[in-house]
């Protein structure tokens, strides 16, 4: 099949990069497969692109919210019915298996329908006035110009939780998708455009982090950076962003854990341990890293989730019969073999797993074992840095609050579960465990998109994306004073 070569999207035209430069896609699950070419743009493509957004500004923000709002609930019937397509082009260029790429669209769907919503309320506040024959209210304005940057794991999911509420509330929009998955952002903005999205309002650059997103954080025009992605590259674009005195929000790593008490159903405890690990190959922010087990139960509940993960069917995401695709290349493959080392080094015991999965069809792609380790301290690095692969680490525990305080000695503080019969013991757990979700007799992963998501420490900077949350980073607050009284009225001076 012939390689397709995409363009960036700019005031509404598919345009090639200014620098001339292509880079290529390839499947994580067959190396020899070049998922497509795409433009390895730089800061000239990006001015353009910021230039095209600042132009449909006054436009789009004066375009009734609920006119808006058509346009995105037509992006979101498109999506309903490009479902299986739009998941296999993710599965082919990031790797996860089709469940989970089906997954990522449906909620991109689910997030659509109900932020589109928002163009019939984006509801403010009116309050009563300390003076007679005055009016007061607070009303919701878009910040001006988006620049948003996504990571690949969730290719579609993540851009949309950015981009909607971004269109919704009046913003225009620059998007920069990871380089490992593009396709999957040139498919949204294809959307976009047959639902009539008008020019200009939806700009897409492709290209490195170093080349588009940071002259995207750099440019004056941007009013907002969106980031989603690792710590270390929040951390410099908070820094850029405080340096040219723009508004950013972050959603960067996790360590999350499971606690498991002496009291849990333990069959239901291994089933969400394995979707929290070995989901989408241990490559979620909301991956379960860490198992707390009480060590009453810690030998039973660590031999049946070594059995079962085991038998964990690694293989091409598109065979159905997968349960775990590949990583999402080969720097990512070094890292975990890094930490298996680590792991080694530090005298924590591995259990199974810990190297790359062989067998057929697996040679050509980043495959790896699902990997146990046990006898792990809270202090090991393995217990305490991210990293972002099939490996979980189990550390005892004696009771809830000594499991609470392990899992909350974390720089990170994304998600979090406990796996209880005892009520009371789950809601001391809600109030103590200082993470953004927390999820009792269920895994760590599986966020549902009417609600706020993100998390506390260095997880975020206080923002909080999806649900109604979300609207908080995307608007600017104005407070509005009508004075009919016809005199000057002085508020704290006319008592
Ligand atoms: P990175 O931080 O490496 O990349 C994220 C995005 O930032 C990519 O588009 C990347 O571009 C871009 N980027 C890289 N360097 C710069 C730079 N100097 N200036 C501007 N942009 C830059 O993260 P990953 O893509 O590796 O994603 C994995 C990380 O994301 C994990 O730590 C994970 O926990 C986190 N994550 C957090 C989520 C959350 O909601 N909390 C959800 C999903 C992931 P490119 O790669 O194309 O060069």
């Amino acid at each position: 099949m012939a390689i397709k070569t995409w363009k960036n999207y700019i005031d509404g035209k598919w345009v090639a990069a200014q620098t001339g430069e292509l880079f290529e896609n390839i499947n994580p699950a067959n190396t020899s497969e070049v998922v497509g070419r795409f433009q390895r743009s730089g800061p000239r493509d990006v001015q353009k692109a910021v230039a095209a957004a600042h132009k449909a500004k006054k436009m789009w923000r004066e375009t009734p919210a609920p006119k808006r709002a058509e346009i995105l609930y037509r992006v979101a019937e498109i999506m309903v019915r490009e479902k299986e397509s739009l998941a296999r082009d993710m599965t082919r260029e990031m790797g996860k298996i089709l469940a989970e790429t089906r997954g990522d669209v449906q909620e991109a769907i689910d997030l659509t329908y109900f932020t589109a919503g928002e163009g019939r309320r984006l509801a403010g506040e009116t309050v009563p006035s300390e003076l007679k024959n005055k009016f007061c209210m607070s009303v919701r304005m878009p910040v001006g110009v988006v620049g948003c940057i996504t990571p690949w794991n969730f290719p579609l999911a993540i851009p949309s939780w950015k981009l909607i509420p971004a269109l919704v509330t009046g913003n225009t929009a620059v998007i920069k998708p990871a380089e490992d998955t593009p396709l999957s952002v040139v498919n949204f903005v294809k959307i976009f455009e047959q639902a009539g999205l008008p020019p200009g309002v939806l700009n897409m650059v492709t290209g490195t982090g170093p080349e588009v997103g940071w002259p995207m954080v750099e440019h004056p025009q941007v009013d907002l950076v969106s980031f989603t992605g690792s710590y270390e590259t929040g951390s410099l674009i908070a820094a850029g962003c405080a340096t040219h005195m723009k508004q950013y929000s972050l959603e960067m790593g996790g360590k999350n854990a499971i606690i498991v008490m002496d009291d849990a159903n333990l069959d239901l405890a291994v089933e969400g341990i394995l979707f929290g690990a070995f989901g989408t190959t241990g490559q979620r922010c909301t991956a379960c890293s860490r198992v707390i087990v009480h060590r009453k139960v810690q030998k039973k509940l660590t031999d049946m989730l070594v059995k079962r993960a085991r038998a964990l069917k690694v293989g091409d995401g598109l065979n159905e019969k997968n349960e775990m695709g590949p990583l999402i290349n080969s720097e990512a493959q070094a890292k975990v073999e890094l930490y298996i080392r680590i792991g080694k080094t530090e005298g924590a015991k591995m259990l199974c797993g810990g190297a790359a999965a062989k067998g057929r069809g697996l040679s050509k792609g980043y495959f790896f074992q699902p990997t146990v380790f046990t006898d792990v301290s809270p202090k090991m690095r393995i217990a305490q840095e991210e990293i972002f692969g099939p490996v979980v680490s189990v550390v005892s525990c004696k009771n809830l609050e000594e499991a609470v305080d392990i899992v909350n000695d974390s720089k990170y503080g994304l998600s979090s579960a406990l796996y209880t019969q005892d009520v009371n013991r789950a809601f001391q757990a809600i109030r103590d465990l200082d993470t953004g979700i927390t999820y009792i007799n269920a895994s760590t992963i599986g966020a549902e998109i009417q609600l706020p998501f993100g998390g506390t420490k260095g997880t975020g900077n206080g923002h909080r994306e999806a649900g109604t949350a979300a609207l908080e980073i995307f608007t600017e607050w104005k407070s509005v004073y009508i004075d009919y009284s016809g005199k000057l009225q002085k508020a704290q001076i006319d008592h």
